[in-house]
């Protein structure tokens, strides 16, 4: 018998946590942080205490209660008991926070797959501090690998999504086919990727297909547009100014990263990153399949550096994996003398750097990111405008969506044709049954914690 739980990631945009059990082995596909669940309970001014473990996540539900699954030092002080564990598996789609960001508290006997890539990327925030995972626990896979584990079969198959290393699962188990679409999308830069994933997934005529649906029976806020849409759109603000021009986006995103550099290329600007986005990138150099821009040799490539300590840019306040950068980094000085000859990326949690800055008055500030459940970096609307105001910076919302729109979702479904429908990664499962035109798959709607054996 085959059996699905989701610990998180149903009625919820991210958060999956889908345990799959093949008779006696249980593998957990993805084990990512329910934001919605966390920001019930947590604030920036209340946060769970690390002295207790993961009791503080386990009180309010955020974590299931399940034995043989926690390092055992994080639930000591809890009524969990201490048992050897009893999953063969994690298998992580990629490395958004709502998909791997709970796996720090995985017990370390429990091997955990995912991407090169993922592993790469994971491995640059946990040297930075942005994540707590040792990175050599994590085993890495591409497309064409197959992972057995016991009766389990995973093939991993590469997705476009807005983030390198992305990847939608086919999963051979004892009753048939299962296919898990981890987050994916149609109209980014390399749609091809999707366009594979959902061809091979449907050549096996699955069981069941779970299917993400972040933009099903949403109400789409701002502009929709492809990747190539969203540099056509920040080129027109670029070029068409001589001031500042500051931009948002996700860090992990590399083809809005790209869309940006090309951008400023194109304008005879310099492109300022941040020295967390420079160590990305360079790890990222290995990764052959990516086109990465080189930063230690790129010259349209500057790192901002922060003012630290002794305020003196003594190279002994900066931490060890930025002083690689200090030689061609450049500080908030260089950035108010050169307005009209850059593009500085900002992080949300740096936006007080334009104190020191100065932009002059009538800059631009375009923001690229308003996906709020897939990281938790999003700056407050209101904040936001208050900055923007006081700096007399205008405000250009332009990104495009790291998601499928509805229309999309509705056409892989049709494409994949399984015999059960798995709404996943959605506020809006009731609204799958009617996305499919062909023949319409069951739809079954996953309750949090209930296991459902797979007809
Ligand atoms: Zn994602």
């Amino acid at each position: 018998m085959v059996k699905l739980t989701a610990y998180g990631g149903v009625f919820e945009i991210g958060g999956n946590k889908i345990l799959l059990q093949d008779g006696d082995t249980k593998i957990f596909l993805d084990f990512g942080v329910s934001f919605n669940a966390e920001a019930e309970y947590f604030s920036g001014a209340i946060s769970p205490r690390k002295v207790n473990g993961i009791g503080d996540y386990l009180e309010f539900g955020i974590l299931p209660r399940l034995e043989g699954l926690y390092a055992h030092e994080l639930i000591k002080q809890t009524e969990i008991p201490l048992k050897p564990t009893e999953y063969r598996a994690v298998i992580v789609s990629h490395a958004h926070a709502d998909h791997v960001g709970y796996v720090q508290f995985l017990d370390a006997s429990i091997p955990v797959h995912c991407g090169e890539t993922s592993k790469i990327i994971l491995s640059a925030l946990s040297e930075s501090g942005a994540v707590d995972l040792s990175p050599s626990l994590l085993r890495g896979f591409r497309t064409g690998d197959k992972i057995k584990v016991d009766d389990i079969e995973v093939e991993p198959i590469h997705v476009d999504h807005s983030i390198p290393g992305a990847y939608g699962f086919i999963i051979h188990t004892s009753e048939g086919t299962i296919v898990y679409t981890g987050d994916l999308r149609l109209h980014g830069a390399a749609a091809n990727l999707t366009e594979e994933f959902v061809g091979k997934a449907a050549e096996q005529h699955p069981t069941v297909l779970l299917c993400e649906g972040t933009r099903v029976g949403q109400e789409e806020s701002y502009k929709l547009r492809s990747e190539m849409e969203v540099k056509e759109a920040a080129n027109k603000v670029v070029s068409n100014t001589s001031k500042l021009v500051a931009t948002s986006f996700y860090g992990r995103d590399i083809d809005r990263l790209n869309t940006f550099y090309s951008v400023a290329a194109a304008n005879n600007r310099k492109f300022i990153i941040s020295m967390k986005t420079a160590l990305l990138l360079t790890k990222l150099q290995e990764d052959i399949h990516l086109s990465i821009p080189d930063v230690l040799h790129d010259e349209n490539i500057l790192v901002y550096k922060k003012r630290k300590k002794t305020g003196a840019y003594d190279e002994r306040d900066y931490y060890k994996w930025e002083r690689p950068y200090l030689n061609k980094a450049i500080d908030h000085k260089y950035v108010h003398d050169h307005q009209s000859t850059v593009i500085i990326a900002i992080e949300p949690s740096n936006f007080a750097e334009l104190v020191d800055i100065r932009p002059d008055p009538g800059g631009h500030y375009i923001y690229s990111m308003s996906e709020p459940h897939s990281e938790l970096e999003v700056v407050d609307e209101e904040i936001q405008k208050n900055w923007l105001t006081h700096f007399a910076m205008e405000l250009h919302q332009i990104h495009a969506s790291g998601h499928a729109p509805q229309k999309d979702i509705g056409n892989i479904i049709d494409d994949i044709k399984p015999k059960t429908l798995i709404p996943i990664h959605t506020e809006c499962p009731d609204k799958f049954k009617y996305l499919p035109k062909r023949e319409p798959p069951k739809v079954m709607i996953l309750q949090k914690s209930i296991t459902e054996t797979i007809p």
